[in-house]
């Protein structure tokens, strides 16, 4: 089986994390403008804290930057105080979610299960989910990190998301909001090894499913990075909070 991917449109998502007031509102409208000037290669989109999701899906209403939440529960609604709902980020102008990035997986120990369970909901409710995978450097120093990773893979994507719209993305823990960026070696390297396993999975969609990369991608580095085989996009945390470098991640595509 060939495990070359059509390319489809690759997907800078940039993920505010809990960072944003009203204020930041501003950087959102100048990345419209910016995209309204010269429109971007990419798909884009931003992921605000879910008090500005429904402010930040105005704000960018009609233009080319899409909105979506940093994460959802596995369930439609209920008792779960605090979580919001697949349902609720369409509701808000949402229309993607990162489910099981590792700040959630690590601070408030989701399993793959569980972000399986998150995927099926965004499925449910018509949303792109953006499953993120990626090991600890005490993994990849002792040589587990492709076989860690794949597995993740495997756990945390639910069979309702084939034949629809998804990403994973891959984010070595250990280069998330470090300054620490994988080598290039070691993208291709992980980015084949989830390749291959999409395509086991899901068979023709899965050569085609965009895998992002995230882990301190900035201006700088973003150009050698996105250029990287079986790269179809990227998560960007802290560059994504100012509009001049997201721009710049944008333009490297
Ligand atoms: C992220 O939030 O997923 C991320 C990769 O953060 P940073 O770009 O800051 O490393």
């Amino acid at each position: 089986m060939t495990l070359s991917s059509t390319k489809p449109r690759p997907l800078i998502a940039g993920n505010w994390k809990m960072n944003g007031l009203a204020a930041a509102l501003d950087e959102a409208r100048a990345v419209v403008a910016d995209l309204e000037i010269q429109p971007a290669a990419a798909r884009v989109a931003i992921f605000p804290p879910a008090t500005l999701l429904s402010r930040l899906s105005e704000a960018v209403g009609g233009s080319a930057v899409l909105t979506g939440a940093q994460d959802c529960h596995g369930k439609p609604n209920g008792a779960h105080t605090g979580d919001i709902s697949a349902g609720m980020i369409a509701d808000a102008g949402g229309s993607l979610v990162i489910c099981g990035h590792s700040e959630r997986r690590t601070d408030h120990g989701e399993s793959s299960e569980q972000v399986a369970r998150k995927a099926e909901a965004a499925i449910a409710a018509g949303l792109e989910p953006i499953v993120c995978v990626g090991e600890t450097l005490e993994t990849r120093e002792a040589g587990d990190a492709v076989a860690f990773v794949v597995a993740q893979v495997r756990e945390s994507l639910p069979p309702s998301v084939a034949g629809k719209a998804f990403c994973v993305a891959y984010e070595p823990l250990w280069a998330i909001g470090t300054g620490r960026t994988a080598s290039v070696d070691n993208i291709i390297e992980m980015h084949a090894a989830i390749r291959a396993e999409l395509a086991a999975i899901f068979g023709e969609q899965g050569k085609a499913v965009p895998i992002l990369y995230g882990g301190s991608v900035k201006p700088e580095n973003a150009g050698e990075i996105l250029a990287a085989a079986e790269v179809g996009g990227a998560l960007v945390g802290g560059a994504s909070l100012k509009a001049v470098d997201f721009l710049a991640i944008i333009r490297a595509v």
